[in-house]
């Protein structure tokens, strides 16, 4: 193995299947002086899989600053240093981006090795026909917070990708279907690449039923692919101007239902068509 070179290089690991690990990434993993890791226990599970032998560093949420501080010390002594993540694609729903800023800051390269994303996984396995996608991963974990998101994600022209826990993926689920247009569909990816993997692609509306109908579907861990908008029918002139005028007055979400209970449109349209109102004149 030539000589690695001094630089931090950023390694994409199996979001489940051993398997799903580059020849590149492993050969790296090899050579490297140190592995930054989320959870030493997890990486050194996948490290010993392939019979490499090679310290490990925690690098997580609670002390990425200070664990950044030594990778940039080891990358001063000339080490090279990888860092992964407990699955997939680190800086992506994961720790690393901080370490990465001030690796680069200190004026050392970084060297991304591509592999394993959750979304990505997801996304090739869909088969929606949007030409856009949205990564959102996460939603607010506080109700207020996500609906609003929702509401606001409703807008954007785009299928949205989301990450969720298998605690809140009924509810989340529930709301997806509230708050967004019931012609979109969904694609529930659960447990990609592992044993029980189900990717089921269905109407929005269909979700909450298909989850409930059997409690396995509501374990593991899972990505929601959501199709972009359905091509937004023109307004009846009408309503467009009843919304811009009670949108000049009122914030979106008021705007949006003083003008669904007068013009009797559904509040969901036209709080999209207000968000996109509102997008134009800013
Ligand atoms: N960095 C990872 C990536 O590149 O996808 C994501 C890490 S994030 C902390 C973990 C979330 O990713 C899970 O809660 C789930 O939403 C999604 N995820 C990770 N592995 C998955 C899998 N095998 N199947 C479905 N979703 C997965």
């Amino acid at each position: 193995m030539p000589d690695m070179e001094n630089a931090l290089y950023v390694v994409a690991t199996p979001i489940g299947n051993l398997g799903d690990i580059s020849l590149r990434a492993l050969e790296t993993l090899r050579g490297v002086d140190l592995v930054a890791c989320e959870d030493t226990r997890h990486a050194r599970h996948l490290l010993d899989h392939h019979s490499i032998k090679v310290p490990t560093l925690a690098l997580h949420q609670h002390n990425e600053n200070e664990a950044a501080e030594k990778l940039v010390r080891l990358l001063g002594e000339g080490k090279a240093v990888a860092l992964v993540s407990d699955a997939g694609t680190p800086g992506v729903s994961d720790p690393g981006a901080r370490a990465v800023a001030a690796v680069r800051a200190a004026g050392f390269r970084v060297i991304p090795l591509p592999g394993p994303n959750a979304a990505i996984a997801a996304l090739s396995a869909a088969g929606l026909s949007d030409p856009r996608f949205l990564f959102v991963g996460f939603l607010p974990a506080k109700v207020g917070a996500r609906r609003t998101a929702i509401r606001e994600l409703g807008a954007v022209d785009a299928a949205l990708v989301f990450y969720e826990a298998p605690h809140r993926v009924v509810e989340t689920v529930g709301e997806l279907v509230e708050l967004l247009q019931s012609q979109r569909e969904i694609v529930i990816a659960r447990e990609l690449t592992k044993l029980f993997e189900q990717i089921e692609r269905m109407p929005l509306a269909d979700a909450p039923a298909w989850l409930a109908a059997d409690a396995n579907r509501q374990r593991g861990e899972f990505v929601l692919v959501v199709s972009g908008p359905p091509p937004r029918e023109d307004m009846d002139v009408e309503t467009e101007r009843v919304l811009a005028t009670l949108l000049a007055e009122l914030p979106v979400k008021q705007a949006a239902k003083l003008a669904a209970e007068i013009t009797g449109q559904p509040k969901n349209v036209l709080y999209a068509r207000a968000l996109a109102l509102k997008a134009r004149d800013l």
